[in-house]
């Protein structure tokens, strides 16, 4: 004998709907009439839609690590203030494609706090994608033969916001750094990038391997762009945990 809660999920399932546990949604809920039945039904859908599509979006930004903003100390690091971080954490400033450049050494904050942001991107619903600079020339280079480089480029053309960690750890060659000119392009006005970067402005140059194109890709990402020199010690080196304690 099927029960009408069986009936119930089975027509969700046919036209694609979650199973829902009725019980759940009516527990403790006498007199409900049938209108409310189906909105209090409906909600809980809509719901269960929403936190699937935020899993999925998470899924998707290719976060190294849940680092939040919550979990920065601002304490050890002075270079950027609290409320600078909590103006950002807004967002707004991604309807406008406004960039932000994180420049400083080593282990002070620059990926924790890139990562962070891209996180509460996702959190109000914009999609985000975090890359290293190498991985995205993996992808720019792999685009013509790989599905899915061309996957993870097509999810990065409609996101909102790109991080693009450690840029200027590696030298590019010619052909890379013209790849990196056209993705910034490309991005520009449409797309806010988040930039990390060991290198101030000064010494792209050295890796970039050119002038010229150092310029170009300067130009197109501070036109729009909060840029943030980070300086001090670094957390990995002062939180150093020993085997021996
Ligand atoms: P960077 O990208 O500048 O090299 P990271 O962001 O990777 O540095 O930081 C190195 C490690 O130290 C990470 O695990 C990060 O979470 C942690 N960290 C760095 N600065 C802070 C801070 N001010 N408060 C809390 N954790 C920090
Ligand atoms: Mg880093």
């Amino acid at each position: 004998m099927i029960t009408a809660s069986e009936r119930i999920d089975s027509l969700a399932a046919s036209i694609r709907l979650a199973k829902i546990d009725l019980n759940g949604i009516f527990l403790d809920k006498n007199d409900v009439t049938p209108c409310r039945a189906i909105e209090l039904y409906l909600e809980k859908q809509l719901q269960m839609r929403v936190e699937k599509q935020n899993l999925l979006r998470r899924k998707k930004a290719n976060l190294p690590f849940k680092k939040t903003l919550e979990e920065f100390d601002f304490g050890f690091q002075r270079s950027v203030t609290k409320e600078q971080m909590l103006r950002l954490a807004d967002m707004t400033w991604l309807e406008q494609a406004y960039n932000i450049c994180f420049l400083g050494p080593p282990g002070i904050g620059k990926t924790h706090l890139a990562a962070g942001l891209v996180s509460q991107a996702l959190d109000l619903g914009y999609a985000a994608y975090f890359t290293t600079l190498d991985a995205l020339m993996m992808l720019l280079k792999t685009e013509e033969i790989s599905g899915k480089s061309r996957g993870a480029l097509k999810y990065m053309r409609k996101a909102a916001l790109i991080t693009i960690d450690e840029v200027g750890f590696m030298p590019l060659s010619k052909d890379e750094a013209n790849l990196f000119f056209r993705f910034v392009s490309e991005m520009s006005e449409k797309t806010s990038l988040i930039i990390t970067s060991n290198k101030g402005f000064d010494e792209w140059a050295d890796f970039l391997g050119d002038a010229t194109i150092t310029t170009a890709i300067l130009d197109r990402l501070i036109h729009h762009c909060e840029i943030i020199n980070m300086s001090g010690d670094s957390y990995r080196l002062t939180h150093r945990k020993s085997i021996l304690g």
